[in-house]
């Protein structure tokens, strides 16, 4: 098959589009597509100044979406003196599998020379996931407790370190995941908290969110493109599972979501744009749901109770 843009030999073939792409008109699409949405949701504010930059935070796990998304904004802004990246590494405490994709973040910090941070659950909270998932004192799955803390850790060193954004490599098919699992447990007020209205959805904000914006630049590129891109680009992504990965529910909806991809091509670009769509209306009415949030006794971290979610699964952990 040739390419459609340029003739030559095709790599892939996008079925939501039509197209086929060869090599460079392939990740040459993929970057444009993370451009537009820095420019659509507006996040370079107006007033950034080379004097007065702003900072970025990004999450940066070592797998293929966040490593992607490192190296397009890298690329894109790496001569652009009214923005600086920060990425921040968080190790949750899982033997063999944090430690390999660390290795991949350091591998890709070191070949951009972006300043690169590392935090852990063990001198944060005193704990490991490893002993979490083995445990399990609140009886629930250790990707639940795990994305407390790390929505808490991002929320604290975004503040720490004065992050203007705070930046997340979610691609198409999480967001339409999520989406459609929040349609199907009736979530509604996690439908507004998708979206601030100034910068465009946003992720879900949990209660222990401080609140520093968040953006998610890849939403647009589906999963399945961003480890092409990743593999075409020889880029240092770690590709395994997490060993405790266990949400079932989200498991269903990513095989429902592939087969009506494949049945309707574009279902997933629909139900996102759909999603956002539902989530400006929602949250002009109900507000984001930020409103009567306090700060935790504990922690100072805010929430809309006494003591946060974090603050009392690290009790029930380590007491
Ligand atoms: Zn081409
Ligand atoms: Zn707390």
């Amino acid at each position: 098959m040739d390419c459609d843009k340029c003739g030559s030999s095709a790599v892939m073939h996008a079925a939501y589009s039509g197209l086929h792409m060869c090599e460079s008109c392939f990740t040459r699409s993929v970057e444009k597509r993370v451009r537009r949405r820095v420019r659509e949701d507006g996040l370079v504010p107006d007033d950034a100044t080379p004097e007065e930059p702003v900072t970025w935070l990004i999450g940066l796990s070592g797998g293929k979406d966040s490593v992607v998304l490192t190296q397009i904004l890298h690329e894109t802004f790496a001569q652009d003196p009214r923005i600086e990246l920060v990425a921040l590494t968080i190790h949750e405490g899982i033997a063999g599998y944090r430690d390999e994709s660390v290795d991949a973040c350091v591998e890709l910090v070191e070949e951009l020379d972006i300043r690169h941070e590392v935090v852990g659950y063990a001198e944060e909270f005193g704990l490991e996931m490893d002993d979490v998932a083995a445990d399990d004192p609140m009886n629930m799955a250790p990707c639940a407790y795990c994305g407390v803390f790390r929505r808490d850790l991002l929320a604290k060193y975004a503040d720490e370190y004065e992050a203007d954004l705070l930046l997340t490599g979610h691609n198409l098919d999480d967001e339409a995941q999520t989406a459609m699992m929040n349609f199907l447990e009736g979530d509604v007020a996690q439908v507004a908290k998708h979206f601030d209205a100034s910068l465009g959805p946003l992720d879900e904000r949990s209660e222990q969110d401080t609140f520093v914006p968040r953006a998610k630049p890849l939403r647009d590129v589906p999963e399945k493109e961003v480890a092409l891109y990743a593999h075409l680009r020889d880029l240092p992504a770690h590709i395994t599972e997490c060993p405790h990965s266990s949400e079932a529910f989200r498991g269903e909806i990513q095989q429902l979501l592939l087969k009506l991809e494949e049945d309707h091509p574009g279902t997933r670009h629909s139900i996102l744009a759909g999603y956002e769509e539902l989530a400006s209306i929602v949250s002009d009415r109900y507000g984001d749901g930020t409103a009567d949030l306090g700060e935790c006794e504990e922690c100072g971290a805010a929430t809309t109770r006494e003591q946060c979610r974090k603050c009392q699964l690290v009790e029930a952990i380590t007491s």
